[in-house]
């Protein structure tokens, strides 16, 4: 029987496993069987998370154009001197856009806020690609 040694630790093991990862030969302890990785990928891909951190820059992008949406709803409320009736709302679930306005210049508002949340959309497109 053939006895190698671990590529990570070092150690001399009766049965080795291949990381699919490095393709290393590693012992029994070195080895992350649920994942089929060495520890040593395994701890890398824990830190790097690469599919938590995405999602996060998307909801971030969102938010910021929400809240532009926000300053241009004021701005523009602020301008026709109506700024306790006007209000325009974008509430962004995904993809799909829900908009409210209220008030005489409410059509206005509503307008940039869709121009706004069509640019949002065609933003989260282009990223997700
Ligand atoms: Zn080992
Ligand atoms: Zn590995």
């Amino acid at each position: 029987m053939q006895v190698k040694a671990c590529q990570l630790c070092g150690k001399l093991a009766p049965v080795t496993y291949t990381c699919k990862q490095c393709q290393r030969e590693v012992c029994e302890a070195c080895f992350k069987h649920d994942v089929n990785v060495c520890s040593e990928c395994y701890s890398r891909l824990k830190k790097g998370m690469p599919l938590f951190t995405f999602p996060l820059k998307l909801f971030l992008l969102g938010f910021a154009l929400i809240f532009l949406g926000m300053i241009f709803l004021i701005a523009s409320s602020i301008l026709y001197g109506n700024v306790q009736t006007t209000t325009g709302v974008v509430i962004l679930v995904g993809p799909i856009p829900i908009i409210i306005g209220t008030g005489p210049h409410s059509f206005f508002a509503i307008l940039l806020a869709a121009i706004l949340t069509i640019l949002g959309i065609v933003f989260f497109l282009l990223i997700r690609k």
